[in-house]
């Protein structure tokens, strides 16, 4: 790359920087895409010329609201909800909804531009966006939850549309909180209007894999990753983090694949099962009676858990980070590989930090980057709209096996476009830079959006 381009590029990330103060993991994850794009732009001037980077940076539209609510007691709380509408180039706005405490102008536009890129990965007619709130649902009653999910779409509502924007779940976001949000919609506006929200549930729109699709996708990434490297997931010892949507569903496939997994973690701790992870009681410890995985341990003799223990220092074959962002660092990746692990799916999104990417990406290990390794939430959320729009529901059996298709081909895409812009190998320049391209390409055709 040219000493000019490398300018151009680091002034487009600190006027990012400039412009949106104080947003640390929306800066991360630019940067992170800028510095692959230096190749596309030397292929492809008009992007430059047009100024693409600069527009895909700054989002269409944002949106920040007060949710007022109720809880049980009578006393009146007062959160903050967010809609970052980023990219329409290629689709109606689409992704997922994030409630947790943590959850700021910042996680949202982080998780908005990935959506961007994620999406277009996916090849299906979906831009980029992403919402949320700061409420924390751990503790809360059904009420108290669904009173506060009536109020966040009370106000959300009249930005959405199934050709608009389509909301679906992400942390603290699953199937009781999109039905409550459903019921809102749909009472607000007077219309049984499906295609608006994904992640349904079956009988009132929903579609079958969309609950597993998260974590099914990433295994079938890795298991493409593997097979590049003329290997497979049989018999391979794995971590997941995490024990929430995504993390449940990698192990309920990495188990049918014939893999071993060994942990699985929460935000509070470790569990270590030698024997391998008992799926059933992880359901129904999360699924059902929304508890700590502490409690794991007390049930099961022989497993471990380890209070504030870290997951990424047992030694494995595969690693499948599925909790949250930035929760691997480099020290992790670097025990990690000297373990001996040879492969990384992010089920999560954005959850190894720069300095441990580069580890992996230096040790030459398999590194699936979420944008390409977690499309599979979202490609089945578009299966789910193809199915509202065509008032049709389809089987198990037929949903996973194009969710299979779909993870394969993003997979041979990135590999493809790692290889042809010599970077081979390399998935977080592959899926970097084939998101972009498919995005950009449509921006250029709408004229100056
Ligand atoms: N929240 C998921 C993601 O990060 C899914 C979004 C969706 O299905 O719209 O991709």
């Amino acid at each position: 790359m040219s000493a000019v381009l490398c300018e151009r590029i680091e002034a487009i990330y600190q006027q990012v920087i400039a412009r949106n103060p104080g947003e640390d993991e929306f800066h991360q994850a630019v940067k992170e895409v800028l510095e692959s794009l230096g190749p596309v732009l030397v292929k492809y001037p008009e992007f430059s010329e047009q100024k693409i980077i600069e527009r895909i940076c700054e989002p269409e539209r944002q949106i920040i609201f007060r949710v007022p609510w109720q809880d049980d007691r009578g006393e009146v709380h007062i959160n903050r909800g967010f809609r970052v509408q980023f990219n329409s180039a290629i689709g109606p706005y689409k992704g997922g909804l994030r409630f947790h405490p943590s959850v700021y102008l910042g996680i949202i536009k982080f998780l908005g531009f990935e959506q961007v890129f994620k999406n277009a990965l996916t090849g299906m007619p979906i831009g980029g966006g992403k919402g949320g709130s700061d409420f924390d649902p751990k503790g809360r009653s059904d009420d108290e939850v669904m009173r506060f999910c009536q109020s966040f779409m009370t106000e959300l509502y009249r930005h959405l549309g199934e050709y608009c924007d389509v909301p679906a779940g992400d942390i603290g976001v699953g199937g009781r909180e999109i039905g409550y949000l459903f019921g809102q919609y749909k009472r607000l506006t007077n219309r049984y209007e499906s295609g608006v929200l994904t992640g349904k549930g079956i009988g009132w729109g929903g579609s079958l894999v969309r609950k597993e699709a998260t974590g099914y996708g990433a295994v079938y990434f890795v298991r493409e990753m593997l097979k590049a490297r003329k290997s497979g997931l049989e018999g391979k010892s794995c971590v997941v983090s995490g024990s929430g949507n995504v993390a449940i569903y990698t192990i309920e496939k990495l188990q049918q694949l014939g893999a071993k997994v060994i942990a699985c973690s929460d935000s509070h701790g470790v569990v270590i099962h030698e024997r391998g992870i008992d799926l059933s009681l992880v359901k129904q410890l999360k699924e059902v009676e929304r508890r700590r995985i502490a409690d794991y341990a007390t049930r099961h003799k022989d497993a471990r858990y380890l209070a504030g223990g870290n997951i990424w220092e047992i030694p494995c074959q595969v690693a499948m980070p599925s909790a949250t962002q930035n929760e691997l660092n480099g020290r992790d990746a670097v025990a990690l590989v000297k373990n001996g692990c040879i492969a990384v799916g992010e089920g999560a999104n954005m959850p190894t930090t720069p300095e441990g990417v580069r580890v992996f990406l230096e040790a030459k290990i398999a590194f699936g980057p979420g944008k390409a390794a977690n499309a599979g939430g979202v490609a089945t959320s578009a299966l789910e709209m193809q199915q509202n729009a065509s008032r049709d529901s389809w089987t198990f059996a037929y949903t996973e096996k194009k969710l299979d298709e779909i993870m394969t081909r993003i997979h041979a895409d990135t590999y493809a476009t790692a290889e042809e812009f010599g970077a081979s190998g390399n998935y977080v320049a592959g899926a970097n830079i084939a998101g972009f391209i498919n995005v950009a390409n449509a921006m250029v055709a709408l004229g100056l959006i």
